[in-house]
């Protein structure tokens, strides 16, 4: 490589970078004056997953964490950010939020370099413009998009291009890249073991070929010795050193290493068995084949729970047009991609290594857009290399000698096409943060109100945040969400005041008290309401969950727990009961609560129209539901009197009525639900703040989010 050639890989680079990181800023110029969006003079998280890393950081660099507090403090995204933060003059949270856009740009160095790995430079260019912004890459590398994601393409576009290089240039040093990225990209993200082994199967193919063409295969064969030690199941730091070595070894006696690479190789895959690697495979694919609704857990009280798999919605159908547009933007873009792709591989069959990317990518038809984004680095290449080709073509049909300057014109006014449906989509994708101001305001003076062994119970989507913001426990997060895990928040959200806080009670109780025991303890490996109901003298939970609204055995109360009670709680309140609307004992799901929200609705003569075909007849008080006429039993209306008073009107209507609306006149919307949704703890205590105050005491009260304390 020449040192212009060099100085122009270099402004390619800077130039890709750069117009990546510019493009992310577009958000940040679009919402600069929405102060909801920030907290502490900077810009907020749009993921809630990402406050799990932050956690683990800001722990990392306080020193200390709280035992079993879930914090993950090992991790390699939190251990980066406390690197970072300690290095930069930065504050906190405005490296989380500019985090992913620095690391997701970085994806244009390899695609660049892969470009000069068959002496066009330009065709790297081009993917990397269009790589860094396409529609799926952008939506998980975007500002205050701070999850693994930010590294979870660019670690596999490193192992693709130091492959790449390996192979065409036989030089040890690319083995030693792809030894260490493998081991990097799995600290990063343990999942990416499917990726790697198909990557290993590719070239295992390639070593199958070569040897019965009768080519030389050794360095190919020691290529794949490393992968195998790289990807075992042993710790980072055992295989970085069992990788150094061998390295040392093939560098200094090369002689030697060949002669024995065949017991090498050997020794790597009975260490990748004996290490459990296959279990690693086996486990990825157990996850994905069963995805039953209800799952049976318990060896001595078998219970039935229903799995987070069912609403958990990334899954499932997508269209080919939506499927296109997330890898390239436009779909005429990703058939060119396509086509250019086939191309590069005929022309440089090399190319031909970057088809577990693609095929990963394409998962997606089948198993859910989450996978497009694999597919974008490598159709990136494909649309680059058809537009170097392509204006070449048409200026040497043009031009016979082949203008260069008519060639470059042309070529940047189809890379200009490309990008723009991505610029496009760039502008009119306007994600809120995870949580408003406001919010966050109740979260960060919690914080100062409950010490870090308190429990703060809500939904499972607000564990990362409200451990992040208020510094507690919480009993569930996005990723401890089972149907066990689940099952006593549900039922204490949807279910009477007394019932709930003797439930929640038990549940942070037995939580705590399983973290202590031994693995051969009995109640470790049941699920807490099996112990519950086991050691309440009950064999059958129904008749447990019977018996909570009496006397029931308590365990000793170790600490405060404080409820966690959102407005947006109200979007999935149908979801949340789910989780404990089935018998545990059968499996058989409950009838699904009335349940009815709008804020769309307007005022006739006789009636107050709902939308939906429900509607309330001013005349007789009665609710028409579709077809159906019911009584209704309550009108409410709730309205804040000052900025936190809420007067809470109710209306007896109907003794056996049926249905309850309720107007919350300051949200401007109104509620139709059933009796049992109308008692619920959540219903009582954020919707109507009517607490039984022996269980229950008002800490914070706002209207978006209300905290309250246990008295239990
Ligand atoms: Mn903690």
């Amino acid at each position: 490589m020449s040192i212009s050639q060099n100085k122009k890989i270099i402004l390619y680079i800077i130039i890709a970078f750069a117009f990546s990181f510019a493009t992310r800023l577009i958000w940040v110029n679009d919402f600069k004056d929405t102060e909801q969006f920030k907290f502490n003079n900077e810009f907020m998280i749009n993921t809630n997953d990402g406050y799990i890393w932050a956690e683990g950081a800001r722990d990392i660099l306080a020193g200390s964490h709280q035992e079993n507090d879930l914090s993950p403090v090992d991790s390699a995204a939190s251990i980066l950010t406390a690197i970072i933060v300690k290095i930069l003059p930065f504050q906190f949270e405005t490296i989380i939020f500019y985090m992913p856009a620095f690391l997701g740009s970085l994806l244009v160095i390899p695609l660049i370099l892969i470009g000069q790995s068959i002496q066009k430079a330009e065709v790297g260019f081009i993917a990397a413009l269009i790589a860094s912004i396409a529609n799926s890459y952008y939506n998980r590398t975007m500002v205050g998009y701070y999850d693994t994601d930010m590294l979870n393409i660019v670690l596999p576009t490193i192992l693709l291009w130091s492959l790449i290089w390996a192979i065409r240039t036989k030089e040890d040093k690319y083995i030693l890249f792809m030894a260490l990225d493998i081991v990097a990209y799995r600290l990063w993200y343990p999942q990416s073991y499917s990726l790697e082994f198909a990557f290993f199967g590719l070239i295992g193919l390639y070593v199958i070929y070569q040897y019965f063409k009768k080519e030389d295969f050794r360095f190919n064969f020691a290529l794949l010795t490393f992968m195998m030690f790289a990807m075992m199941g042993l710790d980072g730091i055992y295989r970085v050193a069992i990788v150094l070595i061998l390295f040392g070894f093939m560098k200094f006696k090369n002689e030697l290493f060949i002669k024995y690479l065949k017991y090498i190789f050997l020794l790597s895959l009975v260490l990748f068995f004996v290490a459990g690697g296959f279990d690693l495979i086996w486990n990825q694919l157990k996850a994905y084949v069963f995805k039953d609704a209800v799952s049976v857990t318990g060896d001595d009280l078998k219970l039935h729970f229903y799995t987070v798999a069912q609403t958990v919605r990334e899954a499932g159908q997508i269209s080919f047009t939506t499927f296109s547009e997330r890898i390239s933007g436009h779909t005429i873009t990703f058939l060119a991609s396509l086509i250019g792709y086939i191309w590069l591989s005929i022309r440089f069959p090399i190319m031909l290594l970057g088809l577990p990317l693609v095929g990963l990518g394409f998962l997606a038809l089948f198993g859910g857009l989450r996978f497009t984004v694999y597919a974008v680095p490598v159709m990136g290449l494909g649309i680059g290399f058809l537009i170097v080709e392509f204006s070449r073509m048409i200026t040497d049909g043009v031009f016979s000698n082949g203008n260069k300057i008519a060639q470059t014109i042309v070529g940047i006014l189809l890379t200009i096409s490309v990008l723009v449906p991505n610029i496009n989509h760039v502008k009119e994708y306007k994600v809120p943060t995870v949580f408003s101001k406001d919010e966050v305001v109740v979260l960060d003076k919690l914080k100062s109100i409950a010490t870090r062994e308190d429990y703060v119970v809500g939904w499972w989507d607000y564990g990362y945040p409200i451990r992040y913001y208020a510094d507690v426990k919480t009993l569930s997060d996005g990723g401890k969400h089972s149907g066990e895990v689940n099952f006593p928040t549900s039922f204490a959200l949807t279910n009477p005041q007394d019932v709930a806080a003797k439930m929640i009670r038990l549940d942070v109780e037995y939580t705590e008290k399983k973290f202590a025991l031994k693995e051969n303890e009995i109640d470790k490996n049941r699920t807490n309401i099996a112990s519950m109901t086991l050691n309440n003298g009950f064999k059958d939970t129904n008749d447990f969950l019977l018996a909570l609204s009496g006397d029931i055995k308590m365990l000793p109360k170790t600490r405060d727990v404080y409820l966690f009670l959102p407005n947006n709680m109200l979007n999935i309140y149908p979801t949340v009961k789910l989780f404990s609307n089935l018998d545990l004992m059968s499996g058989m799901m409950g009838k699904n609560p009335f349940f009815y929200k709008t804020s769309e609705f307007s005022e006739t003569a006789e009636f107050i129209e709902l939308g939906n075909g429900v509607r309330l007849s001013k005349k007789d008080a009665s609710m028409q539901v579709g077809q159906n006429s019911i009584k209704l039993k309550r009108f409410v209306k709730t309205e804040y009197i000052s900025k936190e008073k809420l007067n809470v009107n109710v209306q007896n209507v109907a003794y056996d009525g049926e249905l309850n609306v309720i107007y919350m006149s300051n949200y401007h919307q109104f509620l139709v639900v059933d009796e049992d949704t109308y008692n619920s703890t959540y219903f009582q205590l954020f919707v109507l703040e009517q607490y039984d105050d022996t269980l229950f005491e008002p800490t914070i009260l706002t209207p978006l989010l209300k905290i309250y304390k246990m008295k239990i």
